[in-house]
């Protein structure tokens, strides 16, 4: 059944200037790419199951931005979104992967063993490690709602229809990342392989990965995270650029759209696409070790000035 709340047809008949949203107070990607010739250019055209430009972009339309994150404002309503859209979509994924470029390819590991360390984060500092990805079953539009299915410790967990057709979900507490990233690997390739008997696929591409349908999870789809007491460099002026040189990003303990308390943050890696899953949970295990040191090197009183990395 095609998307019933876009009414096109009905939209076509004002002009393009007359519907273009307001986006003069906006800071998302989706704000900076859109102009209004390249909404009128787009704003006809649907996917085969009828998703439209107004779907696409309506939610950084309500979410004009976030604290500490550039948000992506655009969702893909399925896999032909990227391609019909692709004059919105393609600057936008290039903005927010790095200048990752349309003929670009990206690669999958998802190879444990490749990862070097990890298994010792240091859990007076590190409370808890976390790794997720998304899939989609290809050929099928997302849906929304049925509640998430856990293993009975929670170590294990698949979400379903949350954001994504799965989330795919491996945390335990403390700092064993590398334990973590191994039960990830080894259920994510037990799930492929359940879908492949009963003859599914993930949706995927050369070029994009695996599908998702936030542009910003392309590619991996991985965030590896850990929950890390950082009282003293949370509050150090460098923090926001060494987390940026690290390739790292930060959120609040309670999701995406929390801020930190009493200096516990969310730290994982900013990228998902262009970048194996080993090299971003690499990014997040040497990042993260980092911190901990320039923490420590705060708690003395210390000055971090020599363990800043170089910007690249
Ligand atoms: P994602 O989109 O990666 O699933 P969100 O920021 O939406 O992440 O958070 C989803 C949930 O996962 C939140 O309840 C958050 O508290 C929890 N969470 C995220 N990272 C960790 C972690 N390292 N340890 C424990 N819980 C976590
Ligand atoms: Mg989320």
């Amino acid at each position: 059944m095609p998307f019933s709340n876009s009414h096109n047809t009905l939209k076509l008949r004002f002009p393009a200037e007359d519907e273009f949203p307001d986006l003069s107070s906006h800071n998302n990607h989706m704000a900076k790419v859109l102009t209004p010739e390249l909404y009128a250019e787009l704003r006809a055209k649907s996917t085969p199951s009828g998703f439209t430009l107004d779907d696409v972009i309506q939610t950084g339309v309500d979410n004009p931005g976030h604290p500490y994150i550039m948000t992506v404002g655009c969702v893909a309503g399925d896999e032909e979104s990227y391609d019909v859209f692709k004059e919105l979509f393609d600057p936008i994924i290039e903005d927010r992967h790095g200048g990752y470029k349309p003929g670009d390819e990206h690669k999958t590991d998802l190879n444990p063993d490749n990862l070097q360390g990890g298994d010792d984060l240091d859990p007076n500092y590190v409370l808890s490690s976390r790794v997720r990805t998304g899939r989609h079953s290809a050929g099928r539009r997302p849906d929304c709602a049925p509640p998430p299915r856990h293993n009975d410790n929670k170590t294990f967990l698949v979400w379903i229809n949350e954001e994504d057709h799965l989330r795919v979900i491996s945390m335990q507490k403390g700092g064993n990342m590398k334990e973590v990233f191994t039960r990830f690997c080894n259920g994510l390739t037990q799930i492929e392989t359940l879908f492949k008997s009963k003859n599914y696929e993930f949706m995927w591409n050369p070029h994009l990965g695996y599908i998702l349908t936030c542009p910003s999870n392309l590619g991996t789809g991985l965030r590896a995270g850990v929950h890390i007491k950082l009282p003293h460099l949370g509050k150090h002026e460098k923090f926001p650029e060494v987390l940026k040189r690290l390739r790292l990003q930060k959120r609040g303990t309670g999701g995406v759209d929390t801020a930190a308390v009493g200096g516990v943050f969310d730290v994982s890696n900013a990228d998902r696409l262009g970048f194996s899953e080993v090299e971003l949970v690499q990014m997040v295990v040497d990042g993260v070790k980092l911190l901990v040191e320039m923490e420590q090197r705060l708690e003395q009183g210390q000055a971090i000035d020599d363990l800043i990395p170089a910007q690249k």
